[in-house]
């Protein structure tokens, strides 16, 4: 009963433009003899003709297949090309259909989105048209339709506000308009902390479950963490794992994803793009209602001078570090809103948008580059100036024998002094496993890598790798 129950995912096809009069309808059925009137066909007496409706078959999360029904009275049909873009993308794509040459054709476009090269998440529209060619060079162009790759195992129901969609299966009916309005209001405060509005529909799919949600995300990120709760598919959707829609844990795992959405906007990218991981992430958990874990993991290291220079919050330090890398990313995007305001934010990413590098971007805004601005986030959180930019800094090990936090958000308005100094990171799962597609591949390389590099040096070194975690230069 789940297959079939598609209810958003239908074709919604652009009606055909009826540009002939009645009369003249009924005159070109009388010209072609079949008696049928064909709407795509524009002029009566043109040689190639489109039979039906172009249809598409929605085999989620394999992939959709394009179909059109042409023929020709000029000679064979020579070449059939499906046009479209991945909606609000404007990039257009093209592709030939498989066919064999013949005055009448049945020609199929396969649009494969589960490989390599391409992944499409569940409720991507795709808006298309077809160009079709002939062996007298007759060519015809249908009109445009547009479709929705709806995911048909599970009977979805939609609510909206804006343009924020949620889609849902699970929970009850209160329950989703709470997560719509959460939704609602996190896309608001991050669009206007970027200072970018997202002004495009924008998809939020929910699934009951992890094993319903699995085959809904991309190969990427299940390699990475079969265990995946979500992701982000900038421009316009994310996919998640929200149980029955209850709790805080789902309600900031949606503030967290929608959050990358608005971020990519701002930069016109992606969030493996101009953005550094670092910010894109600090921003996304600044956007949650509590910080949970990262901030515990952020005020131990804090407590333990084991932060990092922002140039060291790289992808391969998330792999091998992750609660202290959201923690930090998170502290210095607060400390750079609650110091300098909104507008600087909005000033820093639209240098980004710019495509400046990262001490350019934090020159214009701020007035000092990285080094600078991590400096001054120290001195905020009770930390010391730290050595010369270009020290070679490795990143800290993990090191349970560290001393007690003394230091824990001394004078930092964005840490919270009270928080107990070694509490498991209650919230890192959602964020650190909502993987941002490309990236998590090669961190999770890197932080393989790196913790190969330190069981190196923890070898050879011998006590060297617990003074460096004490604490590092
Ligand atoms: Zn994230």
């Amino acid at each position: 009963m789940e297959r079939g129950s598609n209810i958003a995912g239908g074709l919604r096809a652009a009606r055909p433009r009826v540009v002939l009069l009645a009369a003249a309808a009924v005159l070109a059925a009388a010209v072609l003899g079949n008696g049928r009137i064909s709407l795509p066909t524009v002029h009566a007496d043109d040689p190639l003709t489109v039979s039906g409706t172009p249809s598409v078959q929605n085999s989620f999360p394999t992939e959709m297949v394009f179909t059109i029904d042409a023929a020709s009275s000029a000679g064979n049909v020579t070449d059939v090309q499906l046009h479209y873009t991945l909606v609000p993308d404007p990039n257009q794509h093209s592709g030939r259909a498989e066919f064999d040459p013949a005055p009448s054709v049945h020609a199929q476009f396969h649009l494969r989105t589960s490989t390599n090269q391409l992944y499409l998440p569940p409720f991507k529209a795709i808006h298309y048209y077809w160009t079709l060619v002939d062996a007298a060079g007759n060519k015809k162009q249908t009109d445009a339709a547009d479709f929705v790759y709806a995911d048909p195992r599970f009977k979805f129901k939609q609510i909206t506000n804006g343009n924020l969609t949620l889609h849902y299966y699970n929970g009850s009916d209160s329950a989703a308009q709470n997560i719509l309005s959460v939704g609602r209001q996190a896309l608001d405060k991050a669009s206007q902390l970027d200072g970018a509005p997202l002004d495009f529909p924008i998809e939020l799919v929910v699934y009951g479950n992890q094993a319903e949600v699995a085959a809904a995300l991309s190969h990427e990120s299940k390699s990475v963490d079969p265990n995946i709760l979500g992701q982000a598919d900038p421009p316009n959707i994310v996919v998640l794992d929200a149980g029955d829609l209850r709790g805080a844990e789902n309600e900031d795992t949606v503030r967290h994803e929608l959050t990358h959405l608005v971020n990519a906007r701002a930069t016109r990218d992606g969030v493996d793009g101009s953005l550094p991981l670092w910010l894109d992430e600090g921003l996304a958990v600044f956007g949650q209602q509590d910080p949970g874990g990262f901030r515990d993991a952020v005020n131990q290291a804090i407590a333990r001078d084991q932060v990092v220079p922002l140039r060291n919050l790289s992808p391969g330090y998330r792999g091998s570090n992750p609660d202290v890398f959201y923690g930090e990313a998170w502290s210095i995007v607060h400390f750079l809103v609650g110091t300098y305001g909104p507008d600087k934010l909005a000033k820093l990413l639209a240098a980004f948008d710019a495509s400046q590098s990262e001490d350019q971007a934090f020159t214009a805004a701020y007035g000092m580059n990285r080094d600078g601005v991590y400096n001054a986030w120290r001195k905020s959180v009770g930390l010391s100036a730290a050595a010369a930019p270009n020290a070679t800094q490795a990143p800290p090990a993990r090191n349970a024998a560290a001393p007690a936090p003394s230091a824990v958000g001394a004078a930092g308005s964005n840490v919270q002094a009270t928080q107990p100094p070694t509490t498991a990171p209650v919230r890192s799962r959602p964020a650190s496993s909502s993987s941002d597609s490309t990236v998590t591949v090669v961190l999770a390389v890197a932080g393989v890598a790196i913790f190969l590099a330190l069981l190196v040096i923890a070898i050879t070194g011998g006590l060297m790798l617990s003074k460096r975690g004490g604490r590092p230069s």
